[in-house]
């Protein structure tokens, strides 16, 4: 019988052969700044891992905003140690258990957000890499029907999707406007509250291009914000989840005593900030909407980028027109 090799390009071969098995490849960066000036395919040392911890095999991982803000310097005060291997996502195999692991095995295919608190002391070793090490509480097993690629694409964002609805106490039949309803939280955001919590009418923003398809995941009311300001619409809701940083405005089309989470950006009462803390408990809560496909993994259509493509994949997603998630696939 003959056993046919995946096709891989001499450039994605490159990148992953490793000459000690004590080691693995990862992109690293020693100093804050620009991609493209800090960011390298290095050779280093395959993480430990602590009792509570198991060592992934990585499939796949994906990029988040909080990615190059802190590779910019932006969370110094609160951030790990330099060098850091960036990557919050993660996708892969269990290979190894810590002692105290109780609920994991060797083998499992699982995905998570790595961090548990993105901006306090995040993963020094994060997911960009051939293995990284993770506490068990903060993964949860892979939904079947996704790849790799599609699961690595979902846990911040999603988890940042439902923590911002769970902190609003949105509940089935209110109204709720999404600003940025085609990023990588605002697709999730969508999808949940109409699949999820029940939502009577979601609407969105996003520009022109990308109407139909914010449409698609969901939302009832679509606004073009490069010909309407949404601010000046006589229409208002129970909640409105800020994904781009509209503050003040963003307090505007809210109901009398609603809610109005910002992820970034100013904060203006009644608006709240909050930021995403990691739980496998809670991405496992998720997996039946996304085993039965009621909410599903969107990955910008320029990718999955390759393992030797962190540069550039970076690079497009600091242009911030990024359509749901930027995927680095496979590793
Ligand atoms: P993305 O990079 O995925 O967002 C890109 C999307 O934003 C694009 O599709 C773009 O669409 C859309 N967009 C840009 N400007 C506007 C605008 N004025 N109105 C409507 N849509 C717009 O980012 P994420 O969704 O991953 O993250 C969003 C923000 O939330 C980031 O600042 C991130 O750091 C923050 N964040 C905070 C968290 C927390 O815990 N506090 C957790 C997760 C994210 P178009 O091309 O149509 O403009």
């Amino acid at each position: 019988e003959v056993n046919f090799p995946r096709a891989v390009s001499s450039v994605e071969q490159a990148a992953v052969e490793v000459s000690d098995p004590k080691l693995h490849k990862a992109w690293v960066y020693r100093a804050y700044g620009a991609a493209k000036d800090v960011l390298q395919l290095e050779e280093i040392g395959v993480p430990e891992i602590a009792a509570d911890q198991v060592l992934v095999k990585v499939r796949a991982a994906s990029l988040n905003p909080v990615d190059f803000k802190r590779r910019l310097g932006k969370f110094k005060a609160s951030d790990s140690q330099l060098p850091h291997v960036p990557g919050y996502d993660v996708a892969g195999v269990v290979v190894k258990v810590g002692s105290q692991v109780s609920g994991l095995k060797e083998g499992d295919e699982v995905y998570g957000d790595i961090s548990e608190f993105a901006l306090e002391n995040p993963k020094q070793w994060g997911s960009i890499a051939q293995y990284t090490a993770v506490e068990e509480k903060l993964l949860a097993v892979k939904p079947k029907n996704l790849s790799f690629a599609e699961a690595a694409s979902l846990p911040l964002a999603i988890l940042t999707a439902q923590e911002g609805l769970d902190r609003t106490s949105f509940m089935e039949g209110q109204s709720i406007l999404v600003l940025g309803g085609a990023g990588g939280v605002g697709t999730l955001v969508i999808q949940l509250a109409k699949q999820v919590y029940g939502a009577s009418l979601v609407a969105a923003t996003a520009s022109t291009g990308k109407l139909d398809f914010v449409k698609s995941l969901g939302a009832d009311i679509v606004i073009d914000y490069t010909k309407q300001n949404f601010e000046e619409l006589p229409e208002k809701y129970d909640v409105v989840y800020d994904t781009v940083g509209e503050g003040p405005k963003n307090v505007k089309p809210v109901k009398q005593g609603g809610s109005v989470v910002a992820l970034t950006g100013a904060v203006t009462p009644p608006a709240f900030r909050f930021v995403v803390t990691s739980n496998g408990a809670s991405l496992a809560k998720l997996n039946p909407f996304l085993e039965s496909g009621k909410v599903r993994p969107i990955l910008d259509p320029k990718g999955p980028f390759s393992f030797s493509q962190v540069v550039e994949a970076f690079s497009y997603l600091e242009t911030g027109r990024a359509l749901g998630k930027i995927v680095i696939a496979p590793i």
